[in-house]
């Protein structure tokens, strides 16, 4: 039979996670199936408990639910320990291992797909949120020079920043505390690209040389593109390929492989832009 894994969300039918999956078991010979399940929002906690009855061997989880998803684990990976959030769970004779394997993605579109490298850059992280949480101490292993942290809520991103302040000293503030200030990389973790929303960002944040990163991805360009490429922003890329290499490192976790991402992410494009 099959090893049966499954991206738990809410909602979830948008799940490009399936489809990922399967592509990546072709290309990598493994016997699994992938699926999405919708699970209620008061209901995560059952929905996984029936899952792993029904052999379930691991998850992808999404929105509402990676915190969920941190308490329900009986083990944490660091990473997942740091993000406070898990996206991937391991279930194997009663125990479910939480990781998180977001910040990993980011990181390697970046640096791989993207071919930038982080080392020595200046780093502005837009949002406070559980995305960028989770993506602090993967881009602080990078070594950039500077790592600052703006957020609508500004008290937000000064806990995030004090969260972090072991491993590296951080900046965090409101849009405006960066005004004057130009940085090599700019990454929007918030959702107000979501909701079609712009940021009030200063106006002097790129440079010729600054990349434009916006987690969020669909048809078209983000506002937060927009906005950066008008403002000189030499390099804009969305959050497609953050969410193909975070689900390879899951499967990684899970099946000991890391797929070839360029064909799944290369269709995936293709869908989006045809
Ligand atoms: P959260 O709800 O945890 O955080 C939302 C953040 O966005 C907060 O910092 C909030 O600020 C800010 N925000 C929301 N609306 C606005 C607005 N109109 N103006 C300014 N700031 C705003 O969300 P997540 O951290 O979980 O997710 C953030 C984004 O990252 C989402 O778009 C999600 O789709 C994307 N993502 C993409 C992934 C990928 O693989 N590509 C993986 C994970 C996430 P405040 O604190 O002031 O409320």
């Amino acid at each position: 039979m099959s090893d049966l894994y499954a991206v738990f969300g809410n909602p979830i039918a948008h799940s490009k996670s399936p489809a990922i999956h399967a592509a990546f078991a072709v290309s990598t010979g493994q016997d699994m199936i992938y699926e999405a399940r919708l699970a209620p929002l008061d209901g995560f906690a059952a929905a996984v408990s029936g899952f792993v009855a029904a052999g379930g061997k691991g998850a992808n989880v999404t929105v509402p639910f990676k915190e969920d998803a941190f308490r329900l684990a009986n083990r944490l990976s660091e990473r997942a320990a740091r993000a406070g959030a898990v996206n991937t769970l391991v279930f194997s004779d009663g125990e479910i291992f939480g990781d998180n394997t977001d910040g990993a993605g980011l990181v390697r579109d970046i640096t791989h797909n993207l071919g930038y490298s982080l080392a020595g850059k200046r780093i502005l992280l837009l949002g406070a949120g559980g995305a960028s949480r989770g993506v602090i101490a993967p881009l602080l292993a990078e070594l950039p020079t500077v790592l600052a942290i703006a957020n609508r809520t500004a008290a937000k991103a000064e806990v995030l920043a004090a969260a972090f302040a072991d491993m590296a000293p951080l900046e965090g503030g409101d849009f405006s505390r960066y005004a004057g200030c130009s940085f090599d990389v700019v990454i929007n973790a918030t959702s107000a690209s979501l909701s079609g929303e712009s940021l009030p960002l200063p106006s002097d944040l790129f440079v010729a040389g600054s990349l434009a990163y916006d987690m969020m991805y669909g048809k078209g360009e983000t506002p937060f593109l927009h906005l950066a490429r008008q403002q000189g922003a030499g390099r804009c890329a969305d959050g497609l390929g953050m969410l193909v290499e975070q689900a390879a490192e899951a499967f990684l976790v899970w099946r000991g492989i890391r797929p070839d991402t360029g064909p799944v992410l290369a269709a995936l494009r293709a869908g989006l832009t045809g």
